[in-house]
Parts: structure tokens; C-alpha cells; sequence
């Protein structure tokens, strides 16, 4: 039987907007059940969150590892029998930064970066559907980056334009893709799929010099994940605006 309170699994949430992304859902009395690379640290991530009152559970979940990803729906199926929202927040960068070496990037930096940024989504996603329809309003926030607009890429005169790191923009860019192919699949069910943009924030994947603090970073992946049923579906959202894909 499933349980009535809603349940969220964060990905990579031992840190960063993916651990104040669950803080906030918590907060909003949602089930949090945090993902992170090893379980001492998903473990230490919920302790966090449960001193701060909220209802949450550590599992071990490298997004890349099939045995941790089919424990993780293991968990979520036998504890509580479905998933309202899955947030795919786990993410890398590229190792070259924004060198703008496009004609250089390599295979291993091209694996590397999208097992992680879109492999593993697409996994993850396949593996937790079931759960997902088991949910009356089932959520499902990609966690997807401006970079990733080809749009804005395209345009020579857009912020962007001069910052160009193939590696991660294109994994973003196919993360998109996969946003809209998966909406319009579940088109007629109670499920929602939307890319988010955070905002540039202060990160370790950030820098210092982002203008976002965290908690401002998490607001657009909290707001996706509780949709009312006339929310939008396939989109690229930023703080409630959407983005040129
Ligand atoms: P971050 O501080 O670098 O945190 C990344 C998180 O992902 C960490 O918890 C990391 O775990 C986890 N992770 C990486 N590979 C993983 C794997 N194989 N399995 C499980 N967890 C893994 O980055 P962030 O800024 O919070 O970014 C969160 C998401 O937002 C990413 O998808 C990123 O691309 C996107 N984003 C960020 C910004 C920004 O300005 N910060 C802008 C646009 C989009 P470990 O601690 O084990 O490494």
C-alpha cells in the first residue's frame, strides 16, 4: 500500500542545489530520500536534513552504477510503493571549462560527462517510471543548464555566446531533448517533465563568482516538482520564465 505523503528522490543532493533542493522539499513536509555517491555521505545528508525536522532517508546512488540505480527503486518500491517526484540533479562539467575547445574534446571527456548527464538520466528514469505512474501527479525535473540552449548558442549577440564548453553544453542540450520526447510520451498520464535552469549559483560547480546564492538556486527544480495539474509539461523553465530551447 502506498503511503499518502508525497515522496521525492534527489539525485547528487549530498550538496551543492541538489542538497537544498531536498531541504526545501522537506521542508514542505514532502519525504525526501537523498541520493549521493556513497552511502556514508548519503547518510550524513540525511541526518542533516532529519535535525532539521524533515522525513528523510540516505541511499547510496552513483547515478552511473546500474546496481545502485535498480537498489534505489528497490527501496523506493518496497518502502513506500511509489515516487511523486524524481529530481535528476546529479551533474558534472567539463574538465576543460569554458576554454572553447571544441575541435579538441576527446571521447573520455565525451563519455565521462554524459554518462552522468544524460546516460544516467535516461536510466534512472526507465527504472523509476513504474513508481512514478503509481503516483497521482507524478514530477520529473531534468536538471538542465542555459548552456544547453542551442538557441542562445546559435546567437552570436547572446550572453552565452562566448561561453562554450561542448562537452557539458551538449549533454545539456541532449538532456532537453529528452525532456521533450519524455513529455510527449506521458502526455496522457498525471506525469510532468520539465527541464530547469537553477541560474548561475554559487556552487562548487558555480564558482564564487556566481551572483545566485543556493537557496535561490533551488527554487526553480521546488517549483517544478509541485506542479498543480494545469502546470506545464516539456518545457524549459528558469524561475518561472521559460527558455529558447
Ligand atoms: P555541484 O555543487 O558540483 O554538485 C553536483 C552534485 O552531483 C554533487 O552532489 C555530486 O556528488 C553529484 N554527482 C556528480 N556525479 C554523480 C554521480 N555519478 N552519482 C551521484 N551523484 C553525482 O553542482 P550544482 O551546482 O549543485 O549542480 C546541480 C545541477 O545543476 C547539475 O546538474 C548542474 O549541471 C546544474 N546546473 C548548475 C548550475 C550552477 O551555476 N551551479 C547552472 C546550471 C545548471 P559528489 O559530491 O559525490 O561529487
Amino acid at each position: 500500500m502506498a503511503q499518502d505523503k508525497k515522496v521525492a528522490l534527489v539525485t547528487g543532493a549530498n550538496r551543492g542545489i541538489g542538497f537544498e533542493t531536498a531541504k526545501q522539499l522537506g521542508e514542505k513536509g514532502i519525504t525526501v530520500v537523498v541520493g549521493a555517491r556513497t552511502l556514508q555521505s548519503a547518510e550524513e545528508t540525511a541526518s542533516k536534513l532529519k535535525s532539521k525536522g524533515i522525513d528523510a532517508y540516505g541511499i547510496q546512488l552513483d547515478v552511473t552504477s546500474s546496481a545502485d540505480r535498480a537498489a534505489a527503486a528497490k527501496f523506493l518500491e518496497e518502502k513506500f510503493g511509489k515516487l511523486d517526484i524524481l529530481i535528476n540533479n546529479a551533474g558534472v562539467g567539463s574538465s576543460t571549462g569554458f576554454a572553447n575547445v571544441t575541435s579538441q574534446v576527446t571521447d573520455e571527456e565525451l563519455l565521462r560527462v554524459f554518462s552522468t548527464n544524460l546516460f544516467s538520466v535516461v536510466s534512472i528514469t526507465r527504472e523509476l517510471l513504474p513508481l512514478l505512474k503509481k503516483s497521482d501527479a507524478g514530477r520529473i525535473v531534468n536538471l538542465s543548464s542555459i548552456l544547453g540552449s542551442l538557441t542562445l548558442h546559435a546567437d552570436p549577440n547572446s550572453p552565452i555566446a562566448h561561453f562554450k564548453s561542448f562537452a557539458y553544453d551538449g549533454s545539456k542540450s541532449a538532456l532537453n531533448a529528452y525532456t521533450i520526447h519524455l513529455a510527449h510520451e506521458l502526455r496522457d498520464t498525471n506525469i510532468k517533465v520539465n527541464s530547469a535552469h537553477p541560474g548561475w549559483v554559487k556552487t562548487e560547480m558555480g564558482t564564487d563568482a556566481a551572483p545566485m546564492e543556493i537557496p535561490e538556486g533551488a527554487k526553480t527544480s521546488v517549483a517544478l516538482a509541485l506542479l498543480g495539474p494545469d502546470g506545464p509539461s516539456g518545457r524549459f523553465i528558469h524561475m518561472g520564465q521559460e527558455l529558447p530551447w
